[in-house]
Order: structure tokens, then C-alpha cells, then sequence
């Protein structure tokens, strides 16, 4: 990674600004998953270690530009001290003399947690009179909200036209696992493509044929493939607009793409539905696809055989029933007994490994939604761009 991080400047009696992604689900008022906090701590624990005065700020949920009050950041400065085990000081507003006030008044190791920065609308706008008013709350920026880093937003890209602005270790940590799936992969490469929809992806799939060795897609992106292939597939999920476009995906992809061989197909979309196990082109007119069959499961293992780098994003069925959770599942399992780096990414392709229980066997499992998209798709994400160059 050629940016630089917080080993690259001098903390120490600074004031520092790390942008972190605390956008949390809550529920009754508390943290319901605390994940996104703890992945934050190393970066915190360094800072406070180094005698810097550490002040926190993040969005969370979508306020559209008015304060809510359920979406306070209180709950969160409550579970930070927790897993702190020091005190967190929860401001009121993000921005303003009584911020500015409490921000002059702190010490080393003192740690400080903004108010929702989405409370402003200049937050989303990138507005550069509020990006300076938050930059001037301290000497240094950092950045350690890899989930926020697709957004040019003022709390991600803004306040880097003010401060010296650096990665945190998550930050860090994301760019190095995941440019290893971009950027000189050990090959055999095996992607694995899966999820709703096929539009979302294209960018994906296009930049990965390009490095990957062998592309396997499942999923319900996989049944706009088979439609591309003259199949009939019932009551599937099929984007009639991108039926062109997997057919020449199909073309450029050659011997590179792997399709289900086999599929869970149902007469409801339903957990309690009727099921059985068909061809792709035998779909029961009125059925759908929901997930891969235990043939395709056996494929995959094949074709995942000496593997060194799998990415994988999107899960091979509706995993959120369990009655089509298998394919994903069992995907999960190969992933977990690969002697290969295993990075995952997509917020519920990550959900789909910690239900399996296999997300400790992954080399990283991506803490980024749409940014490890935008970042597998080969785009610059903005609040990376703007970091400093080592
Ligand atoms: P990620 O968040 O990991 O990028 P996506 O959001 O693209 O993944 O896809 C996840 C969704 O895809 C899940 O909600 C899942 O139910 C859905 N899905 C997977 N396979 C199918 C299918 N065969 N039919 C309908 N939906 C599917
Ligand atoms: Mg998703």
C-alpha cells in the first residue's frame, strides 16, 4: 500500500480527527453489532497510546440532513467506552463554538465522539465551509472508515483539503487484502460472483475476467446467464436488460466462466415452499431458482482446486431462508479448507460467512460493502485518493 498511515506521522500531543465507520445497527437504543466499533479500536488504542487526543466522527443511519433523534450517536460512545475502558466524551453537534470549545479543552488520551455528521446536509454535499469547520477541530486527519470510502462526502474527502490526512490500520488493512485480489493476484485466481442482480456487477465481473483464472457465478445473477442461454427459468429473478449483456459476457468469458450445473428450484418464495433439484434449463414453469445444487457445490470444488487467491462476493442462494442457505454455505465450507488468501466482500456475502461460522478461516472478510465493489470493480475510491502518498 503506498499511502500513509498513522506509523508515518508524529502524533504525539496532537489533536487528531479520524473519520471511523460507527454507522451501527441499533436497536432499542443500543448497539445491536458491535463490529464496526471494534474493528475501529486498534487505530483508537495507537493513537491513545502515542499520547494523541483522538476526536471520533461518523455517520450513521440516513438523517437526510436533519437531526433525529434515534440516531444519536450516544449509544455508540457508550459500547466505545466500554470496549475502551476509558472515558468517551459524546458531543452534541459535529460542528460549532460549543464543539470547538470542548475540542481546545482536551488532553492526551482524551477521546471525544462527534455528533452524527449526517445531521448537516453539507456532510453529503461535500460542502468545503463545513469540511474546513470540522478540520479545524485538529492537527491531523486520519481516515479508518474503509465503508465510507466510495463517498467523496466532507468527513471523508472534504477535510483532506485542510488537514494531512493518513489511513488508520482498518483502512489499512482492507487496501492491502483486497488490492492482493486486484492488483498482482498469485494465481490460480478464482472469483466466485453471486447475489440478486447481475446490474449491480457488471463493473466486477468485467475487471475480474481480465485477472481472475476461473470465474464462478451463481446466485440470482446466474439465472439471467442461463436466460442468455436460451433457458427457460420460470419465476426466477431475471433482468431482462442485462440478457444482451451476460450473452456477451458469456462470449468474452470463454472456458474462464463456470455456470450451476444444477439448481434448488421452489414453487414459492418461501422457506416452507415445495423444492427439488433440476437442471438450469428444466426450471418447472411457475417454479424459481433460489439456490445452487449439490452437483454445482461438487463443480466449484473442482474448480476451486489448487486455487491461491479467491475473491468471492454475493451469496450462491437466498441464504436469508434457511432452507436456501445450503449452496452458500457449503461455498463457505471450500473457501474455509483452501490453502489460499480468501477475501470476501459485499455486507451480505460477509454475513453469509459469519453464519456459516467459517469468517475466522477467511484471510479478510471486508468490513466495506459497496466500497469493496467499487474498489473490486478497479475504481479509485475518492477517500482514498486523497489520503497522503509514502
Ligand atoms: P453482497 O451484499 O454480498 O454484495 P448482494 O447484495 O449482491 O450481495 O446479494 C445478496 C442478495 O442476493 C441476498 O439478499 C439474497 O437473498 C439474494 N439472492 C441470492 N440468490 C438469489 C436468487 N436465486 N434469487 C433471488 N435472490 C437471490
Ligand atoms: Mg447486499
Amino acid at each position: 500500500m503506498n499511502k500513509k498511515t498513522i506509523r508515518d506521522v508524529d502524533v504525539r500531543g496532537k489533536r487528531v480527527l479520524v473519520r471511523v465507520d460507527f454507522n451501527v445497527p441499533l436497536k432499542e437504543g443500543t448497539v445491536a453489532d458491535d463490529m464496526r466499533i471494534r474493528a475501529a479500536l486498534p487505530t483508537i488504542q495507537y493513537l491513545l497510546d502515542h499520547e494523541a487526543a483522538v476526536i471520533l466522527m461518523s455517520h450513521l443511519g440516513r438523517p437526510k440532513g436533519k437531526v433525529v433523534s434515534e440516531l444519536r450517536m450516544d449509544p455508540v460512545a457508550e459500547r466505545l467506552a466500554e470496549l475502551l475502558g476509558r472515558p468517551v466524551k459524546k458531543l452534541d453537534d459535529c460542528v460549532g463554538p460549543e464543539v470547538e470549545a470542548a475540542v481546545e479543552a482536551m488532553r492526551p488520551g482524551d477521546v471525544i465522539l462527534l455528533e452524527n455528521t449526517r445531521f448537516h446536509p453539507e456532510e453529503r454535499a461535500n460542502d468545503p465551509e463545513f469540511a474546513r469547520q470540522l478540520a479545524g477541530l485538529a492537527e491531523i486527519f486520519v481516515n479508518d472508515a474503509f465503508g465510507s470510502a466510495h463517498r467523496a462526502h466532507a468527513s471523508t474527502e472534504g477535510v483532506t483539503h485542510y488537514l494531512p490526512a493518513v489511513a488508520g490500520f482498518l483502512m489499512e488493512k482492507e487496501l492491502e487484502f483486497l488490492g492482493r485480489a486486484t492488483e498482482n493476484p498469485e494465481h490460480p485466481y478464482v472469483a466466485i460472483l453471486g447475489g440478486a442482480k447481475i446490474s449491480d456487477k457488471i463493473g466486477v465481473i468485467e475487471n475480474l475476467l481480465t485477472k481472475c483464472d476461473r470465474l464462478l457465478i451463481g446466485g440470482g445473477m446466474a439465472n439471467t446467464f442461463f436466460k442468455a442461454m436460451g433457458f427457460e427459468v420460470g419465476d426466477s429473478l431475471v433482468e431482462d436488460e442485462a440478457v444482451e449483456t451476460a450473452g456477451a459476457l458469456i462470449k468474452q468469458a470463454g472456458g474462464v466462466l463456470v455456470l450451476p450445473v444444477d439448481v434448488v428450484i421452489a414453487d414459492a418464495f418461501d422457506n416452507e415452499a415445495n423444492t427439488r433439484v433440476v437442471a438450469p434449463n428444466e426450471v418447472t414453469p411457475g417454479w424459481r431458482i433460489l439456490d445452487i445444487g449439490p452437483k454445482t457445490v461438487s463443480t466449484f470444488e473442482s474448480a476451486l482446486g489448487g486455487a491461491k487467491t479467491v475473491v468471492w462476493n454475493g451469496p450462491m442462494g437466498v441464504f436469508e431462508m434457511p432452507n436456501f442457505a445450503q449452496g452458500t454455505f457449503a461455498v463457505a465450507r471450500l473457501l474455509a479448507h483452501l490453502d489460499a488468501v480468501t477475501i470476501i466482500g459485499g455486507g451480505d456475502s460477509a454475513a453469509a460467512v459469519r453464519q456459516a461460522g467459517v469468517a475466522d478461516k477467511m484471510t479478510h472478510v471486508s468490513t466495506g460493502g459497496g466500497a469493496s465493489l467499487e474498489f473490486l470493480e478497479g475504481k479509485v475510491l475518492p477517500g482514498v485518493a486523497v489520503l497522503e502518498d509514502k
